[in-house]
């Protein structure tokens, strides 16, 4: 686990004034730790044995806040359930369409769109999103 990271989120929570439970704790641990883009679900099956008390709503408000505080960025996909990145910085996505995998890459060169964009249209672009689908290595190997 990257500490610093969860030390730094959890200075930013306290600047705000917003109470560090054991479960917020987790929340942002879990998020850190395996950087796999979960919902509230994923993050809510992964704590329940250590806080058999904590519901969904639990996580999800925890989720919703740290978005608030822009600690994490919620990929919305349509109907189906949020996903929650910690990372903040710019990145891309790959998605696998068998299994649902989520992967960061990194790829500069595509802030030209933004220019090209902008040259266009004359909008004054603030951010985009891109996507890819695709199989990942795992689902590949599984045929
Ligand atoms: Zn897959
Ligand atoms: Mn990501």
């Amino acid at each position: 686990m990257d500490n610093q990271l969860v030390t730094k989120a959890i200075d930013t929570l306290k600047e705000a004034n917003i109470r560090i439970t054991p479960q917020r704790h987790a929340v942002v641990e879990y998020l850190v730790t395996y950087h796999n883009h979960p919902t509230a679900d994923d993050i809510y099956h992964a704590l329940e044995e250590r806080f058999p008390n904590m519901s969904v709503a639990t996580v999800y408000n925890n989720l919703r806040l740290l978005t608030d505080l822009g600690l994490v960025n919620e990929m919305k996909y349509g109907d189906a359930s949020s996903h929650f990145d910690f990372s903040t910085e710019r990145h891309y996505h790959v998605i696998c369409q068998k299994c649902g995998k989520i992967v960061d890459f990194h790829y500069p060169s595509l802030e030209d769109v933004e220019m090209a964009a902008s040259r266009l249209t004359n909008f004054a672009i603030n951010e985009h999103r891109l996507e890819l689908y695709g199989d990942c290595p795992d689902c590949q190997q599984k045929g």
